[in-house]
């Protein structure tokens, strides 16, 4: 079985049109109302939720969207899966403008653990959301996205430090600060005018905007792309983790099925979680408590089922196997990585993996297993957050990928659609199917 052209043009048009996690909710609702999903809202009464297919939003950026085939009082266990929606990079500073040398440039700040050195020399653009009034009125926010090349972070050139390719380290404070346009000025331009023209450029609704403050993150211009001399590779911005979330909000509006099935897309997973809205917030158990309000029916109901924590993994890289535990080598384009870490970096267990398993086999798609060297340390993903938070089974999955938070990541072409195949199978199966098994005593 191979992908079909039109999920790959789906996957790349998804995550094109979505440089920030805003944007990866925004592209998410897009698919969710295309299928009739309702919309919920936090601060609104939900009464009883019969059976039907929803969505909520916290901070513009997490989504929880949730099918119920059965009502919520029958106590049927749920299919939930999760992925990220942020990924590293760089995000413009609340004062961000500079004059040196006839050179605006924009301070910006490390969000999570970037590779910085494939930043430089890169045609970049800025998006994000931007709070503002008019007038002193009311406060909106609008999503904005400069959609063409505005900076650039140029290299130093060789010959001002012959020993770059053997001793390079980058100052992140002073080698990382992207050139936004020259200037014969002796101030730089105000950033928050630049702001309110391209913003009523974009929605002339918003003419006359007076910003009051930013979440703005660099974007690198240059889409997805198919590579290789069969084309066998993907690489692009953003896989780490929009091929996930992409795949799961595909499986949740596809599945053909009679199953009660979530999925959950957190922000925030690349700066460690904590917050409102991501894996160790309160977001997704408060949805919980609100499908289910009697809190033994939501317990019974959440010990019958599994989360699947969908995030990419490391493949082995040909220059580098040996940075791989010698007997786990994930490839690319041999389907989903089942992660394991005895340390619990990873949420997944002999039961929790075995169901996986069934499902890759059910759903016809290989899969492959992935532990960390004993000598060096072993990430970790929102799964075990998850089950933590929520005390449910969860298996931590991903596709094998290599160059994991460059600004262009590869993964091969076919791995994503077996991940789909294999998520859609999950969300298909009896209750029994995704129920731990236990040791019989
Ligand atoms: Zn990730």
């Amino acid at each position: 079985m191979t992908p079909t052209s039109d999920y790959l043009d789906d996957l790349f048009s998804y995550i094109n049109q979505a440089p920030t996690s805003y944007h990866a909710v925004a592209s998410s609702v897009n698919i969710l109302s295309g299928q009739r999903f309702q919309r919920l809202h936090e601060g609104e009464a939900w009464g009883t939720l019969g059976p039907g297919s929803y969505f909520v939003i916290r901070n513009d950026a997490s989504l929880v969207a949730f099918t119920l085939a059965h009502s919520s009082q029958s106590g049927r266990p749920l299919r939930m899966a999760g992925a990220h929606t942020d990924s590293p990079g760089l995000k413009i500073k609340p004062n961000p403008m500079q004059l040196r040398h006839g050179s605006v440039q924009i301070g910006v700040e490390i969000y999570g653990g970037a590779l910085l050195a494939p930043w430089f020399d890169r045609n970049l653009s800025i998006a994000g959301r931007v709070s503002w009034c008019r007038n002193s009125g009311p406060l909106h926010c609008s999503l904005i996205d400069f959609q063409r090349p505005v900076a650039t972070i140029p290299s130093l050139a060789i010959h001002l430090d012959r020993e770059v390719n053997s001793k390079r380290s980058i100052d992140k404070q002073t080698d990382l600060v992207p050139l936004l346009m020259l200037s014969g000025e002796s101030s730089p331009p105000d950033f928050h005018t630049l702001l309110a023209s391209e913003l009523s450029r974009q929605d002339p609704t918003a003419a006359d905007a007076t910003i009051l403050a930013f979440d703005l993150f660099l974007y690198d211009t240059q889409p997805l792309c198919r590579v290789g001399l069969n084309n066998e590779l993907i690489t692009g911005s953003r896989l780490d983790n929009l091929l996930s979330c992409h795949a799961l909000v595909q499986a949740l509006v596809q599945a053909e099925t009679q199953q009660n099935r979530l999925i959950v897309l957190n922000d925030h997973e690349e700066v460690g979680s904590v917050s409102t809205a991501g894996a160790q917030g309160p977001f997704l158990k408060s949805v919980l408590e609100r499908i289910y309000p009697d809190s033994a029916l939501r317990q019974r109901a959440i010990a019958g089922s599994l989360f699947v924590s969908v995030d990419n993994a490391h493949a082995v890289h040909p220059n580098f196997a040996g940075k791989h535990d010698p007997d786990h080598l994930p490839l690319l384009n041999r389907g989903p990585v089942i992660k394991m870490n005895a340390n619990q970096r990873y949420a997944t267990n002999a039961l929790t993996a075995a169901l996986f398993r069934q499902f890759c086999t059910n759903a016809k798609v290989p899969c492959q297993q992935f532990v960390m060297r004993n000598d060096l340390a072993c990430g970790s993903t929102i799964g075990p957050l998850t089950a933590a938070e929520i005390g449910v089974p969860t298996v931590d999955v991903g596709v094998p990928q290599l160059a994991m938070h460059s600004i262009r990541e590869t993964v091969g072409h076919l791995d994503g659609w077996y991940l789909l195949q294999a998520m859609a199978t999950f969300f298909s199966e009896e209750d029994e199917r995704i129920r731990c098994p236990e040791i019989a005593l």
